[in-house]
């Protein structure tokens, strides 16, 4: 599903896990600490080429047969269609530029770059925030992700915690009691995820579908 492949390859992106090795090649993570190298070659008819970078030499990416373009090569073009827009901000397609933008905008001057759903937020970037009335909203309070060990559930941190309570069906007292305890569980397995498991459900979902 394309959809479902850009909503991944956007996560990535905003996760700030494409790394650029240079103006033609770029470096996309799987799991398990695989690696693809894409690379861009201009006299070529097919521009993008996408690689696994095994550890002992070059595959070929199985995702580019038929005419296809794979999840990493697509990640590459939408982290260089990001790039371009920050470089140029009327390039901004500003439909959601108010609360989510603004509170980028404001990291990105901080020099904080690619926050993912706002995790990197620290105790004193949050008061900033609030101070400056971004996000007053009570409902559209910071959250963190969240990992269920019982089930394997992972829920990416946001921005608004009884709409995601909401929509997984979820009691949002619980999760708030869980993120001010920080690590404990509630009953049903619920607790703050690690950065590694954030990570790694990253690349396991991005490799999915
Ligand atoms: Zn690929």
């Amino acid at each position: 599903m394309l959809r479902n492949r850009v909503t991944q390859a956007n996560t990535v992106v905003q996760a700030g896990l494409v790394h650029q090795i240079n103006t033609s090649a770029w470096k996309v993570p799987g799991s398990q600490g695989k690696q693809y190298l894409i690379t861009h070659r201009s006299g070529e008819k097919a521009r993008m080429r996408c690689d696994l970078d095994t550890g002992h030499g070059l595959q070929d990416c199985k995702g580019n047969v038929n005419g296809h373009v794979c999840r990493h090569i697509l990640t590459v073009l939408i982290f260089r269609a990001k790039m371009s827009g920050e470089n140029n901000s009327r390039g901004m397609l500003g439909k959601h530029h108010a609360k989510v933008s603004l509170q980028k905008m404001s990291e990105d001057k901080k020099g904080v770059k690619n926050p993912f759903y706002g995790k990197q937020h620290t105790e004193k970037t949050k008061r900033e925030i609030g101070k400056k009335g971004i996000g007053n909203d009570r409902s559209a309070k910071l959250y963190p992700a969240f990992y269920n060990e019982s089930t394997n559930e992972y829920i990416p941190g946001g921005q608004n915690l009884i709409k995601m309570c909401r929509k997984h069906g979820l009691n949002s007292n619980k999760l708030h009691a869980i993120k001010l305890k920080m690590r404990k569980q509630t009953r049903e397995g619920w607790r703050l995820a690690t950065p590694e498991e954030k990570r790694e459900v990253i690349y396991r979902w991005y490799e999915e579908g």
